[in-house]
């Protein structure tokens, strides 16, 4: 899918990667951009989840912690562009971008 700037197209890239990541998805019949950070990518998310229940059993945590996040965005981070209207300009190459990043959504 064409994007407004190589920066989102960096983002997008890194769906279900470590650190930021830009991630599509549709909401209630919208066409969503996210922005996620992992703390680890989608693939070591197992690992870091037994690492920190080992951890606790000697070493307990009073905090909740959170290993990824996201929020729904509405404009490029880097340019500002509406990201609304990049995905209502081409919704067919957007759909298709929602159903790889459909695994990274949290
Ligand atoms: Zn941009």
């Amino acid at each position: 899918m064409d994007l407004c700037c190589e920066k989102l197209q960096e983002y997008v890239a890194n769906a279900g990667g470590a650190g930021v990541s830009i991630v599509a998805r549709i909401i209630a019949d919208e066409y969503v951009f996210v922005l996620q950070s992992r703390a680890c990518s989608l693939s070591e998310e197992p690992l870091l989840k037994n690492a920190a229940m080992e951890t606790a059993k000697t070493h307990p945590i009073q905090a909740k912690l959170r290993i990824s996040t996201q929020q729904a965005i509405f404009y490029c981070p880097h340019c500002g562009t509406s990201l609304r209207e990049q995905a209502n300009n081409d919704r067919e190459a957007f759909k298709a971008l929602t159903n790889q990043h459909r695994e990274f959504l949290i």
